[in-house]
């Protein structure tokens, strides 16, 4: 063990948590400890003085350490090295097949490497680091990461972080990438912004949801709420939907979800693509006395912390309501949140008879695919909910 390595002890419900392989630590399990850089490994010790584990500090964070290894274990470049093997050996297994060429490769805390996670793109790797702490960590390992993706073929890998004070794109191998790319899902192809696009360019965590609305959409009228990209709707049209139609607040997400239609060889101009607020898009909908026959809800996160909890679940009532005052009888409605402060069980809560009439049964609830593995002791991790109910 290096000389200079930091201590930091921490309470007892923090080593307990830690040694059932939860990956926070919080800053008030935090007893005593020296000050540490973010990025600095650190070395975690009970207050009965046994070691915890080993971790990468990020010490203006609530979480203020991101664990990786148990006991005295270093985090260095074979530890890296050996972690993301493993993670790129589940997706080979995955994805060997060539039909989806656009995966999450590493998801950070579920594959065991906190704070970093990496999406592909075809030949392109994004990188997103979840704070400075991440970003610094990645810095050093940059060189161990770069070689395990040039080794299944990655040409271009691109760091993005939502640090402020750092760029927010930058290239660490290979050449510049394209604006936008062109991969596929299930052998679909669309189109990915990843100059502009949300996240790492798309929500790959809803690639099987989206299979599914595809498999239910024949011959239906299809209303996909909060479309982005419209991946959704896509499968829906290919799916055979009589009619598709998008909203959502981004004009430029349309113009992707359009892009996409044409290369899948799908008209966008029998389709609707509408800019609007979807609740008052709902709200003008019932007015009107539309309805659909599967509608598809998958709003950004409303529960940003634990204290707007109160507030998201109403707000997820309130929209379910008005997604099923338009549903036409005999209709699908698929309820998705990605709040990882509300829980399946909460989430189904807002779908309860109270919320939405007695008229559904839920005939499933997803999660996200495997390439977004979870640890078990890591509930936080299992933040996509996926609701069927007809
Ligand atoms: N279903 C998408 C991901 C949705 S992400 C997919 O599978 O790829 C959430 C989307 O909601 C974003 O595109 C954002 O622009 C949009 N959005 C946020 N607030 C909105 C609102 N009030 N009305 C309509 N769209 C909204």
């Amino acid at each position: 063990m290096p000389k200079s390595i930091t201590e930091m002890v921490v309470n007892r419900h923090g080593a307990d948590a830690a040694r059932r392989g939860h990956p926070w630590i919080w800053r008030q399990a935090i007893v005593r400890g020296a000050d540490a850089a973010p990025g600095d490994e650190v070395q975690i010790v009970a207050e009965d003085r046994e070691p915890v584990g080993r971790a990468i500090a990020d010490p203006k964070s609530p979480i203020a350490m991101r664990v990786w290894t148990l006991g005295r274990a270093p985090i260095d470049a074979a530890l890296v090295r050996a972690r993301l093997a493993r993670a790129f050996a589940v997706r080979a297994r995955l994805f060997g097949d060539g039909a989806t060429t656009a995966y999450r490769l590493l998801n950070g805390e579920g594959d065991r490497c906190p704070g970093i996670v990496i999406d592909r793109y075809g030949d392109v790797a994004i990188v997103r680091t979840d704070g400075d702490a991440a970003a610094a960590h990645l810095a050093r390992v940059a060189p161990v990461v770069v070689d395990a993706l040039t080794a299944i073929g990655v040409c271009t890998v691109v760091h993005r972080s939502g640090v402020k004070s750092s760029p927010l794109r930058e290239l660490v191998h290979g050449d510049a990438p394209p604006d936008t790319i062109e991969v596929k899902e299930h052998g679909v192809p669309f189109v990915v912004d990843l100059a502009k696009g949300q996240k790492t360019g798309a929500f790959l965590d809803q690639r099987e949801n989206r299979r599914r609305v595809g498999e239910m959409a024949r011959a239906r009228r299809v209303l996909n709420l909060f479309s982005y990209a419209g991946g959704f709707s896509l499968r829906a049209a290919l799916g055979g939907a009589t009619r598709v139609t998008s909203v959502d607040v981004a004009a430029n997400a349309h113009a992707t979800a359009q892009a996409s239609f044409r290369l899948a060889g799908v008209d966008p101009s029998k389709h609707g693509f509408v800019t609007a607020d979807a609740f008052a898009f709902l709200a003008s909908a019932k007015k009107r006395g539309e309805s659909w026959d599967l509608i598809v809800s998958d709003p950004p996160s409303f529960a940003p912390s634990e204290k707007s909890l109160a507030r998201a679940l109403s707000a997820y009532r309130s929209l379910h309501r008005a997604c099923v005052d338009v549903l036409a009888p005999n209709g699908i409605f698929c309820a998705s949140s990605c709040s990882s402060h509300v829980d399946a069980e909460r989430f189904a809560s807002t779908l309860d008879d109270a919320a939405i009439g007695a008229s559904l049964r839920m005939i499933a609830m997803h999660g996200a695919p495997a390439d977004h593995p979870t640890l078990p002791a890591w509930p936080e991790g299992r933040y996509l909910k996926f609701a069927v109910l007809e």
